[in-house]
């Protein structure tokens, strides 16, 4: 896993992504970029534009806003007062135009990861940012299937050697 920079470089570049003016998307570039892994912007030719668009892992990723994305269940995401009607048709459609978008893209082969406003907190943003290395990982793998599970032949039983009993501690 590329991880090209000294423990202080690192602390550096966590310091200016955490900086209040960071918008999310760029959180999430700065920190894939400074782990050594490379990407594209705003492709338009793949569908909904993602912020994030990963060719060798074959994932885009989005970077959602819980407002306008519509985030259920979130702190972020509630309805203003006026104009609710106004509010929730445009959220709605927001919401479907995304639902498209990851479909087409699935049904084509790439994994779609939705990463929300919400999750990139301070107190959020480095586990976040590591489930989203799994999810590129694990499709790295499966696309170049270096995934495979290994099964136990038929005809002979595999010996199951007894070990020898020992005391805890031993
Ligand atoms: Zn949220």
């Amino acid at each position: 896993m590329p991880d090209p920079l000294t423990p202080e470089q690192r602390h550096y570049c966590m310091s200016r992504i955490h900086s209040r003016n960071t918008k999310p998307e760029l959180k999430v570039r700065q920190w894939l970029w400074m782990r050594g892994y490379r990407y594209r912007l705003n492709v338009r030719s793949v569908p909904g534009k993602p912020d994030v668009v990963m060719r060798r892992y074959r994932t885009a990723i989005f970077v959602n806003g819980c407002f306008w994305h519509g985030h259920d269940g979130c702190d972020k995401f509630s309805m203003p007062k006026s104009n609710v009607e106004f509010w929730q048709a445009k959220i709605n459609r927001n919401r479907e135009r995304d639902q498209q978008n990851y479909q087409i893209l699935q049904q084509n082969g790439w994994q779609v990861i939705v990463v929300w406003e919400c999750q990139l907190t301070p107190a959020r943003f480095e586990h976040t940012m590591w489930e989203v290395e799994i999810l590129l990982n694990r499709n790295f793998l499966a696309i170049n299937n270096k995934l495979r599970t290994y099964a136990l032949p038929d005809e002979e039983p595999m010996p199951i050697a007894a070990e020898p009993e020992t005391k805890y501690g031993e």
